[in-house]
């Protein structure tokens, strides 16, 4: 049976865990070959291309660290040269305040390094995603992007300071890019998770600071955590012809946390 993305290809960046396996499966379930990437979780890349060719799709693993331009320009050009062109991309790699990895920390406490790492990978990754993307979509006349901003954007939480600034920053980016590729038919959007179980953010997030998931609970509308194919289903959405008038819009996916 044909499949709505039948011939097309999609690359998912953070494609190791959480919302990124999720959605490199959902696309490959609609019948995407997919490029798969990650930095330092080679394991975990290599497992969701696995899963996918075990689901009988097709994927490859490019190993790309997205706060560097060498990496991301080699991640197209690999994209290119094993599937011959790039129709969707899912810039959904992260880091977050974990309390772990990364501290919870006010700002007049938050560590320069934390800034400055944090910045450089959710808000630069995007950027150089979207430069080198775009230069390949411009020349094929179409394509569709996806960039992974958070709830946190517009509700901000205290000891979030670069995470919040990064996430509101990819919002404003994916506009820009919506608004200069609108007229060569290609379309930019961000999705908002809200808390999402499954995800290596949340299980650190949750597993240093037990008393973080009832508060988290408590802000929920809709009183449960998100999944990943939640986001994923969003993603393939607005890759979608369903969503073929739609560009520049940040869309939550977050149990009603942003209305709250
Ligand atoms: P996750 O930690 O499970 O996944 C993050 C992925 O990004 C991993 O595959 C990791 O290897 C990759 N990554 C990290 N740094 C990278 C880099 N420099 N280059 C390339 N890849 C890199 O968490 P997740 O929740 O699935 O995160 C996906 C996205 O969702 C992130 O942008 C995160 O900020 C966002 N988000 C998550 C939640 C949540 O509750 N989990 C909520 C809102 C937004």
């Amino acid at each position: 049976m044909a499949k709505q993305f039948d011939g097309r290809v999609a690359l998912v960046t953070g494609g190791a865990s959480g919302i990124g396996r999720a959605a490199a499966q959902a696309f490959a379930r609609e019948g995407a070959k997919v490029i798969v990437c990650t930095d330092a979780n080679i394991k975990g890349g290599e497992e969701t291309v696995k899963m996918i060719k075990q689901a009988g799709g097709e994927a490859s693993f490019v190993k790309c660290d997205v706060s560097k331009a060498a990496d991301v320009e080699n991640m197209v050009v690999k994209c290119v040269g094993l599937y011959g062109r790039l129709d969707y991309a899912f810039n959904n790699a992260g880091i977050g305040p974990d309390g772990k990895r990364v501290p919870i920390a006010d700002i007049v406490d938050c560590p320069e390094e934390i800034w400055d790492r944090t910045i450089d990978i959710n808000l630069k990754g995007v950027f150089l995603c979207m430069k080198y993307e775009l230069r390949q979509m411009l020349e094929q006349k179409y394509g569709v992007i996806v960039n992974t901003s958070s709830a946190g954007a517009y509700k901000p939480v205290p000891g979030f300071c670069a995470y919040d600034a990064s996430k509101i920053g990819v919002i404003g980016l994916t506009k820009e890019a919506a608004l200069e590729v609108a007229a060569a038919g290609i379309r930019v959007n961000a999705v908002l998770p809200g808390p999402i179980d499954r995800t290596l953010l949340f299980d650190y997030m949750t597993g240093t600071h037990p008393e973080e998931k009832t508060k988290m609970m408590s802000g929920i509308p809709m009183k449960r955590v998100g999944h990943p194919e939640d986001i994923a289903a969003a993603a393939v959405w607005l890759c979608s012809d369903a969503a073929s008038f739609i560009t520049g819009q940040a869309l939550p996916v977050d149990g009603g946390v942003t209305i709250a």
